[in-house]
């Protein structure tokens, strides 16, 4: 407290107060499947596709949200737009992904002819959730890893445009969100915190080729996690230089630090979002170590929307967009990943009902109401007419229909055993 009534000074009371009001839902809608969603409700104005909405939804029952029209997303963690640089195609990594708020952000930035974006998290658990959102998500330019960022370092020195460090951190602005957060923060988690973001920052600093950029973010309001951090990894560091936001919302609170860098703070009574904090950095422009690996392509088992295209290992097939393939960096068959699944031959994956673009040349379309959409949701079996029926709701797809044996995709069972009492 004593250290917000320092940094605020007549605003902290304000600052104390919106810590105990219910924070606002927001999400972020799909570039190809939900840009025209909740038209009135009111913008996030750091995000062409951000919505502030009246109230909370019930979104696991919804069609679009299962369709993968939009991510459900607090609006600070959107500012991370405003810092992406505008050259494409672009090659990203973002090293503590889970469970994909800037992940999906980032790929709805790049489309399908944007680049690259590797999505790392060493936590296999959050890395399932990660799957989950980036196959309802659809657009299959990314690849996942479970990596620790030093690993990336070492073997993919200077290998991207963008390097996301949206860091593990002590959490103070999630208090109101997560009370759980508040019970967990110590002076001792603070330091633990510092010492683990100092050790990620250097690793992402080797990744970032030269004219790239390091975007580092926490949702904590402590600068010895943020600022002090980065004055602490930018010290002598003549070939960076600090990136400012072109045209900061009133929300977004400056902060300037050491060696020039500036940082932006979102606080509660400032904004409509929750406690977040974003700085970035560029590298100067110089000679890339510019190498990339030799990618092979097979024949996609169903026609799939332009410039997306099928791979496979083993019996499974996957999909990866051009652009993406084009910027991987070398060595890349020797990593381990999940990309974007198509199924096999024989039957197509959850995932590819999802895909940005669509699959409707390649199945029979069966548009199902929001009555049948639920009853389909609960598992009970629909009548199909054709072999496979590619399932819609709203001209979305969310899933597959098969004739005879009714079988659920493996994500639906899941989804449904999480809901059983
Ligand atoms: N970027 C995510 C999003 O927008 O949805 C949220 C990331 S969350 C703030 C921090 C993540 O850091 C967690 O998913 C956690 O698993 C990951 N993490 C924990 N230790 C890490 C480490 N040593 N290196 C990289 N990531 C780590």
């Amino acid at each position: 407290m004593e250290r917000m009534r320092t940094r605020l000074g007549g605003e902290a009371e304000a600052f104390f107060s919106a810590l105990e009001k219910k924070p606002r839902t927001s999400v972020r809608l799909h570039p190809y499947k939900g840009a025209d969603l909740f038209p009135e409700a009111e913008p996030v104005p750091w995000h062409p596709l951000g919505r502030l909405l009246p109230e909370r939804p019930d979104f696991e029952t919804s069609p679009l949200w299962h369709a993968g029209a939009y991510y459900v997303q607090e609006a600070s963690g959107m500012s991370l737009r405003a810092f992406l640089p505008e050259k494409r195609p672009l090659r990203v990594i973002d090293l503590s992904a889970a469970p994909g708020g800037k992940a999906t952000l980032i790929l709805g930035e790049l489309g399908l002819t944007g680049g690259l974006l590797i999505a790392n998290d060493p936590d296999p658990h959050r890395r399932a959730a990660l799957k989950e959102n980036l196959e309802r998500w659809g657009i299959p330019a990314y690849f996942i890893t479970g990596r620790h960022p030093h690993y990336w370092a070492e073997r993919y020195p200077e290998a991207f445009d963008v390097v996301v460090l949206d860091a593990p951190c002590s959490g103070e602005g999630l208090w109101r969100k997560d009370p759980q957060a508040a019970c967990q923060w110590s002076p001792q988690l603070v330091r633990r915190m510092q010492r683990l973001q100092r050790s990620l920052l250097f690793a992402a600093k080797a990744l970032v080729a030269p004219g790239g950029r390091l975007i580092y973010s926490t949702c904590t309001f402590a600068p010895e996690e943020n600022e002090e951090n980065l004055a602490y990894a930018f010290d002598k560091a003549e070939e960076w230089s600090p990136v400012s936001w072109n045209a900061p919302p009133s929300e977004a609170y400056p902060v300037r630090y050491a060696n020039g860098g500036i940082g932006y703070y979102f606080y509660p009574h400032r904004s409509p979002g929750e406690g977040f904090f974003i700085s970035a950095w560029e590298r100067v422009d110089g000679m890339p170590l510019h190498r990339r690996a030799e990618w092979r392509w097979s024949s996609a088992p169903y026609s799939l929307p332009e410039g997306i295209r099928a791979f496979t290992r083993g019996e499974a097939i996957y999909a990866l967009t051009e652009a993406a393939a084009a910027l991987l960096p070398p060595n890349w068959h020797q990593e381990k990943w999940e990309a974007f699944p198509l199924g096999t031959r024989h039957r197509p994956a959850h995932a590819a009902a999802l895909l940005a673009g669509g699959m409707a040349q390649a199945f029979p379309i069966r548009g199902l109401s929001e009555e049948d959409f639920s009853l389909y949701l609960r598992g009970e079996s629909l009548p199909a007419y054709a072999p496979i029926e590619w399932v819609t709701v709203q001209g979305r797809g969310v899933g597959w229909l098969y004739k005879g044996k009714p079988s659920l995709p493996f994500t639906w069972r899941r989804f449904l055993r999480h809901r059983r009492p």
